[in-house]
């Protein structure tokens, strides 16, 4: 993620094939918003980080690809998830001007997937 920092201008967060969250680079380090991409940052290890401090992982595993629900394909693995999330496909919602997560958190945002 340091590396697509510096040279990068947009960047498209993929969870299973599909892009979870777009922006600008500001955007996705200031202000992740799905669930996913903000697991992904909390995992990255730091540099100067203490020895025996622990990395963060994300819990459970990604899903079969040829058994996959018809609502998100994070939900097993989200701390967010709500009974909604795993009935039907999850469209994406501007958060701000050019940013968007596809996630139902965000559904009171404009529709743009
Ligand atoms: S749609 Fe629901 S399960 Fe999927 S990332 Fe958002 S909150 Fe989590």
């Amino acid at each position: 993620m340091g590396l697509v920092a510096e040279m990068a201008d947009e960047v498209c967060v993929m969870y299973m094939g599909r892009v979870v969250e777009y922006g600008q680079i500001r955007d996705i380090f200031e202000n992740p918003s799905h669930p996913y991409t903000q697991a992904l940052l909390k995992s990255v290890p730091v540099l100067g980080i203490k020895e025996d401090a622990e990395l963060v992982t994300i819990p459970g595993s990604t899903p079969d690809p040829a058994d996959l629900g018809p609502g998100c394909e994070f939900a097993d693995r989200c701390a967010d998830c709500m009974d909604r999330c795993r009935e039907k496909r999850i469209h994406a919602y501007e958060i701000s001007e050019g940013h968007w997560a596809r996630c139902l958190k965000y559904d009171h945002f404009k529709e743009v997937d």
